[in-house]
């Protein structure tokens, strides 16, 4: 996580200023070029993932700029109640996304983004351990 927060992973205008050559759009939504930023809270694929989130747990909350703001202002709860559920969901989250850009990238394969909030929820289980399931809780 901390190298999404620095900005660190090898997104396409990252991946430029290492002097490789590529075309730089965002492959998930082939409309921006693909900046961290762009890739993990912006673009039309993450905002389906973030909107679900927002939706499920019932917050209306306006996107950050960039990553480290994101996750300083998520941290339990906004700052009022500890709950390392909460806490895991940007994680998961931003995971899901880069798995899926990069099975989009480098295997030719692209899920929709129902399937893509599938496992997003499968992540976020897996992440919490089985017997913490049911009920989840926020
Ligand atoms: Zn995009």
């Amino acid at each position: 996580m901390w190298t999404v927060a620095w900005g660190r992973i090898l997104t396409c205008d990252n991946l430029k200023k290492k002097s490789f050559v590529l075309a730089g759009w965002c492959c998930m939504c082939r409309n921006a070029d693909e900046t961290v930023e762009h890739l993990l809270l912006h673009c039309c694929v993450a905002r389906h993932l973030w909107n679900f989130v927002f939706k499920f747990v019932g917050i209306d909350w306006v996107l950050p700029s960039n990553v480290p703001a994101l996750l300083i202002g998520w941290w339990n709860w906004f700052g009022k109640r500890s709950s390392s559920v909460w806490n895991l969901i940007p994680s998961c989250l931003m995971w899901t996304i880069w798995r899926e850009r990069n099975n989009r990238t480098f295997e030719n394969l692209e899920s929709p983004v129902a399937k893509v909030i599938s496992c997003f929820l499968l992540l976020c289980l897996i992440g919490l351990g089985l017997g913490a399931l049911l009920p989840l809780r926020l």
